[in-house]
């Protein structure tokens, strides 16, 4: 028998890579002893046994880290990180290292919220050529998730009507909201919000 939570740590070339038991190995009956080598940068491979992991010993999961793992060029150029080669002929990170990867995905994701902004602003430009002039951003407390909102008018919105709106909707909290001004250019300001008004209905 081996124990769960076995590890090794080894250094290969200039890399430390950590060899641990998957789940898997255990959680199910008769599954193999399978095995993730990683190094630092979170870059890694598995490696299966060709026994059940209940009869397997630390001389079994040895055996599976003795192989040298191989280091592949991050693709980037410029770029002098590797990542481990996977041993089955592909990656699921393009071929990049994972801090390029990593830098890749956090850029797209501010490219979208930048694009949600435009968008927003876009809307906020269109209402106000269609002659509307404020916006009241209300948000629900009512059974389920909390959401929210918008209500846009050409004169200012009345608390009165913001709080048919909560009513409707059946908001247990009655003073969370916000009252802008909108502009030509699609720009957002503050006018009022509900803070001072009595929270409960
Ligand atoms: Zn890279």
């Amino acid at each position: 028998m081996i124990d769960k939570g076995h590890k090794k740590t080894w250094k290969q070339g200039k890399e430390m890579l950590v060899a641990s038991i998957d789940g898997c190995s255990w959680m199910y009956d008769g599954h193999v002893l399978q095995i993730t080598i990683q190094k630092n940068d979170g870059s890694w491979v598995q490696r299966k046994a060709d026994k059940a992991f209940r009869v397997c010993t630390v001389r079994d999961f040895d055996r599976l880290c003795k192989r040298p793992v191989k280091f592949n060029p991050c693709v980037r150029p410029g770029c002098k990180h590797t990542w481990i080669d996977k041993e089955g002929g592909y990656t699921n990170r393009e071929g990049m290292c994972e801090s390029c990867f990593t830098a890749r995905m956090r850029a797209n994701l501010d490219q979208e919220l930048a694009q949600e902004q435009d968008d927003k602003k876009a809307r906020d430009r269109r209402a106000y050529a269609k002659g509307m002039r404020f916006v009241a951003v209300i948000w629900i407390h009512a059974s389920g998730d909390d959401y929210s909102v918008e209500m846009l008018q050409n004169v200012m919105i009345s608390n009165d009507h913001i709080l048919r709106v909560l009513r409707n909707r059946r908001s247990r909290v009655l003073n969370d909201w916000t009252v802008y001004s909108l502009s030509k250019e699609g720009n957002r300001r503050f006018v009022r919000d509900g803070r001072n008004m009595k929270g409960d209905k």
